[in-house]
């Protein structure tokens, strides 16, 4: 070491100790000696100034990753209470055949000898406290300044399930497994954390560009799909990640952790990655008045199903009707299904609304079917991913017994994801459906997955070409393929099709001649009142 900076190591106030390859300090200036309470010759290792061994744990991971680690962490002081310190730990190479390796910095603590929690035990991650301080520093450092930032929240979006239905064990698991995987997602330097519950940050610094973080975001939006295998369970997460931008001496922690989380909505809203956009804002707070009116929509009666009829193609007669929820509300009016069922979903509300569906549908149907006798029809239900659990068997049970419905009527809607996300449950849950005598379709089939090989594994009875395939129809060939091909492999499992969002006579005559059974559509009727709906049950063939 030059003599100027052995002075400077020497008479510092802030302790710095050098270690080799293996971590046993080599060297520590006087102010660590004192600090840390370290013999003068016999140095020991970097581990032993950690309070906490699963704080080390996850420095020495980010030092082998080739990562400078600058953060809050609990170390011993020589009475051996833990106190918290801002550390930064380099790598140094010395020349070929180095044998430096770590240098810990420890500055006498900033926090106000506050005892926080700086890390999460389950992971060894940092936890948010120690990611706002890093990242408000890294937002303050002149050396990022005007260099584009980014912030991702990650969600976890089936933890609480796994956490109910297989143990907080498990649950921890899951949580120290995905923190490997985003691990291995970045780059040194990068930043994770876990966030609070199932939720995870990330800081990402030197990227060009949106499309890049994008990228990064989508891989690992990817990678948490991914099965875990915890024991004998093969565990299925998903995750929503919203990212916000920033820049280098141009934002703030607070607002960018507030954008990301946002985005991180409007991405569980909408299935795919988001960055922020400042209207996110308005959809969210939208979301939130709609979240407090919805939890009394259900009491005050404000909730209305609607019946669109099921045609069949060959005979023009309505074989059936599809049950879709509307919402009365006093001062929007006719809300969507598609704008409150996100968000019945993301609180829960769905439970209680789906099952006051079913329960609708299935009185409707069993009136319907007491009065048109010669007139055997189908009632179809939608399912929402978030009732898929085993209470559902016995909710329909309920129904079918308080409805006396005939259950080969009841046709439950499922779509793909909700059996493709947890496969062995969900299908054990299918055939216990089944065994109840209603039918099973899969909704929107030719949207997801599209993974025809897991079909014959499922018990359905009716595929639903999706709305947007049938839509396409009549620009390309390559759509007409494709829905010829599911009426052709439907066909082959014996299985049903109802083509869906048919608006003209001619998608209905191709569909017919593709030997498509079933479809639905504005052609025939819009989603209208049961008082409305009745009627075309006994009109003569709808077909011209
Ligand atoms: P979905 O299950 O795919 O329902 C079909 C949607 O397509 C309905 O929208 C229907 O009104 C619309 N549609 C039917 N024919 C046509 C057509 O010819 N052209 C066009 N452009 N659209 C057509 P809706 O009623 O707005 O429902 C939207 C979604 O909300 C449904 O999609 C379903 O996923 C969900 N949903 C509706 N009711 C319920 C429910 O009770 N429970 C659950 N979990 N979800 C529901
Ligand atoms: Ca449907
Ligand atoms: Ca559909």
């Amino acid at each position: 070491m030059p003599h100027r900076f052995r002075t400077l190591f020497q008479h510092t106030g802030d302790a710095v100790c050098l270690a080799d390859a293996e971590g046993v300090i080599v060297e520590a200036n006087p102010a660590a000696t004192t600090r840390f309470g370290l013999a003068a010759d016999a140095r020991g290792h970097l581990r032993d100034l950690f309070a906490d061994p699963t704080d080390w744990a996850g420095v020495a991971r980010r030092l082998e990753r080739g990562e400078d680690v600058h953060m809050p962490v609990r170390l011993r002081a020589p009475s051996g209470a833990p106190v918290v310190e801002s550390i930064t730990c380099v790598q140094m190479r010395d020349g070929p055949g180095a044998q430096i390796q770590a240098i810990v910095h420890a500055v006498h603590n900033p926090y106000g000898g506050d005892l926080h929690e700086l890390y999460d035990g389950h992971t060894g991650l940092p936890n948010r406290a120690a990611f706002v301080t890093q990242l408000t520093r890294t937002l303050q450092s002149p050396a990022h300044r005007g260099s584009p930032l980014a912030v991702m929240h990650v969600d976890l979006n089936r933890f609480h399930r796994i956490n109910e239905s297989l143990g907080h064990e498990t649950g921890t698991t899951v949580l120290s497994m995905t923190a490997q995987r985003l691990d291995a997602c970045l780059r040194p330097g990068d930043v994770v954390a876990r966030g609070s519950g199932d939720d995870f940050l990330v800081l990402l610094k030197d990227f060009v560009g949106e499309a890049e973080v994008v990228r990064v975001a989508e891989r690992i939006a990817r990678m948490l799909t991914g099965g875990y295998a915890v024991g004998e369970h093969e565990v299925f997460c998903g995750s929503d990640v919203g990212v916000a931008l920033g820049e280098g001496g141009a934002a703030d922690a607070d607002t960018l952790l507030r954008a990301a989380e946002t985005a991180m909505s409007s991405a569980r809203r909408t299935g795919r990655v988001q960055v922020f956009r400042p209207e996110m804002r308005t959809d969210a707070v939208q979301a939130m008045r709609m979240d407090t009116d919805l939890r009394h929509a259900l009491e005050r009666g404000e909730l209305r199903v609607f019946y669109q009829p099921v045609v069949g193609l060959r005979d023009g007669r309505v074989h059936g009707f599809e049950a879709l929820v509307r919402w009365e509300h006093p001062v929007r009016g006719l809300v969507s299904p598609a704008d409150f069922i996100p968000v019945a979903e993301d609180t829960d509300l769905i439970i209680p609304i789906g099952e006051w569906v079913l329960r609708e549908a299935a009185l409707q149907l069993r009136d319907w079917q007491g009065r048109y006798p010669e007139h055997p029809l189908g009632m179809g239900v939608n399912l929402s991913v978030r009732q898929f659990r085993p209470a559902l068997v016995q909710q329909v049970r309920t129904v079918l017994e308080h409805s006396g419905v005939d259950p080969a009527g009841l046709k439950l809607e499922v779509t793909e994801s909700v059996v493709m996300a947890d496969a062995d449950d969900a299908i054990a849950i299918l055939h216990q459906l089944k065994e109840l005598g209603i039918k099973l379709q899969v909704d929107d089939f030719g949207t997801g997955y599209s993974s025809l090989s897991y079909l014959h594994r499922l018990p359905v009875d009716i595929l639903k070409i999706d709305r947007s395939l049938v839509v396409a129809m009549p620009q390309g060939t390559k759509h007409v393929s494709i829905v010829r091909a599911i009426i052709a492999l439907a066909n082959t499992l014996a299985l049903e099709t109802t083509a869906e969002g048919v608006e003209d006579a001619e998608q209905a005559d191709n569909l017919r001649e593709m030997g498509c059974t079933h479809a639905q559509g504005y052609l025939w009727s819009r989603p209208v009142p049961a008082a409305q709906a009745e009627p075309l049950i006994t009109a003569p063939p709808l077909t011209r």
